[in-house]
């Protein structure tokens, strides 16, 4: 198996994209099979050697940040397997070391549609798992949980799960009995607590009442086992997709045309009918998203104080039926028609495409110019608090004279604050701000991580979430899979727990 063990051939694996600093491990290993890395796990389970899980390092919440031990990178599990059309959609066998990228690509190759699509194309497969990843299409199609049929998952005990999808069920007392080999399994309980009844959430372990034990590994953020290969639904690929921006003069208009465009989404969805609204992203950018947007596209209507990227799925037959409806919708909103950008060709939706992805663009410019990080929030609420939850995230901010910028997955009440400081005073100022924020999503039903996950940079908002008990029957969990407590120490909760 190859291991690095110098500082330099290291160092890409000691951080990921939330900067995290302070990263450091004694080498680095590249196993090629489930097997090695069951191996590998027994081995430093029988050591109390830390085991830290490496992905592509796209995300955000240090999760996989070694601070000692050994870094397990999944880069040689990178085989794609077999990919299985039907008429109804399909079916595709992946090791976790595939990037989005490469994945997307093959199984679009052969008419299909994988729907999770968290932004960045360089993550890995296994890692999106372990995130349980989501994204603007979420709306219509739900997170990565969706779509994970079986997972092959290595256990810090050296055993090799193999987990489908309907097999291995809690009980009514939340009781979790897994089978291994040789007779033995593992018994486990469920915390207690009851999840935030927002549209996404991603912080701490998934529970629900009699819940299917793959949903336990989906999410868990390299702290159960190791997944190595992942078996996933697929969709057929959408014959066509339209496309818009568009811009609101006044917020209460956006808000409203927002709650409607998302209940007819979802009446037009269970009737089954695709000749109607049904939105697949509902995406915003407020009036301080649109200052930035307009220094690199002038066209951005001055009067604007919000506006919606949308996109649905059309067939030659529905185009025009449904760019009538989205424009009735459109208009009984009120918003600025005449200067909104439309597009149902490949050529048109990249230009509305590069013009949403321009903003974290010009957001990072701007902090590289300030020599600042940016404080971002991944709160999301319950769908009668959202409209409460933008104005105190508004007014909180105005009040504060910080630069910020709110955008994100309205449709799911999902919104990103990101909070610019200019120096070190702000910085301070901008995380106290983060802690209000936090406090009122948790008063509201809210989560504290609606897609990110908690990692090792969120510990702290999830305990003010579940509570110090809920954290403790989280590590109990962990303990059943993991006695030697070696996988991922440090996240979601603190090591001291373990
Ligand atoms: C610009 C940008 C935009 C983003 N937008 C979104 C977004 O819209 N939605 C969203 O959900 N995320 C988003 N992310 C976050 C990130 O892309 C996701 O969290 C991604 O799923 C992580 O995959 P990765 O392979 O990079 O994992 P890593 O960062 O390497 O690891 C993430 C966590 O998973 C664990 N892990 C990784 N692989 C495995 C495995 N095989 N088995 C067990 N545990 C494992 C790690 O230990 C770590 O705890 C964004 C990130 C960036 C940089």
């Amino acid at each position: 198996m190859l291991t690095k063990a110098q500082p330099d051939e290291m160092q890409s694996y000691l951080v990921d994209a939330s900067n995290m600093a302070g990263g450091h491990a004694a080498r680095v290993v590249w196993p090629e099979s489930a097997a090695e890395v069951a191996t590998l796990l027994l081995d430093a389970s029988e050591t109390c050697t830390p085991v830290t899980v490496a992905g592509a390092g796209t995300g955000i919440v240090g999760g996989r940040v070694p601070f000692g031990g050994i870094v397990l990178a999944t880069d040689k599990l990178n085989h794609i397997g077999e990919i299985v059309k039907a008429a109804d959609g399909g079916r595709a066998v992946v090791e976790a070391g595939v990037t989005l990228a490469e994945f997307r690509r093959a199984v679009e190759a052969r008419g299909l549609f994988y729907p999770p699509d968290p932004t960045e194309w360089s993550c890995y497969m296994g890692g999106t798992v372990a995130t349980n990843a989501s994204g603007a299409r979420t709306f219509k199609y739900g997170p990565t949980r969706r779509y994970v049929q079986r997972l092959k998952i290595a256990l810090a005990t050296g055993d090799v799960l193999d987990l489908k999808r309907g097999v291995i069920h809690a009980d009514k007392n939340g009781r979790f009995s897994i089978p291994l080999a040789r007779g033995r399994s593992i018994e486990a309980q469920l915390p207690t607590y009851h999840m935030p009844q927002t549209r996404k959430h991603v912080a701490g372990y998934f529970v629900a009442p009699e819940m299917d034990a793959l949903d336990l590994f989906i999410g868990s953020e390299g702290t159960l086992g190791v997944i190595t290969e992942i078996e996933t639904s697929l969709l057929l690929k959408p014959a066509g997709v339209l496309s818009g921006v568009v811009f609101f003069k006044d917020e209460a208009d956006l808000l409203a045309f927002v709650r409607a465009a998302r209940e007819l989404s979802l009446r037009t969805r269970a009737d089954g009918r695709d000749d109607d609204v049904d939105a697949r992203a509902l995406e915003y950018f407020d009036d301080e998203s649109l200052k930035f947007l307009r220094t690199h596209e002038p066209r951005v209507p001055v009067g604007a104080q919000g506006a919606i990227f949308f996109e649905q799925e059309t067939t030659a037959e529905t185009e025009e039926k449904l760019l009538t409806a989205w424009l009735a919708l459109l208009e009984a909103h009120r918003a600025l028609l005449d200067d909104s950008w439309f597009a149902t060709d490949e050529k048109d939706q990249t230009r509305l495409r590069e013009f949403r992805h321009q903003l974290p663009v010009l957001v990072n410019e701007w902090l590289t110019r300030h020599g600042q990080r940016k404080v971002s929030t991944d709160m999301a609420v319950p769908d009668d608090a959202f409209a409460g939850m933008l104005r105190f995230y508004q007014d909180t901010l105005r009040a504060s004279r910080l630069q910020y910028v709110i955008f994100g997955h309205i449709g799911d009440n999902h919104v990103h604050v990101n909070i610019l400081p200019r120096d070190d005073k702000e910085a301070a100022q901008a995380r106290a701000i983060y802690g209000q924020f936090i406090e009122r999503a948790v008063q509201l039903g809210g989560t504290i991580s609606a897609e990110h996950g908690v990692g090792k940079l969120k510990r702290a908002y999830l305990r003010a979430l579940y509570g110090g008990e809920h954290l403790r029957q989280m590590a109990a969990l962990k303990h059943a899979f993991d006695p030697a407590g070696i996988l991922g120490r440090g996240n979601i909760f603190s090591e001291e727990l373990l």
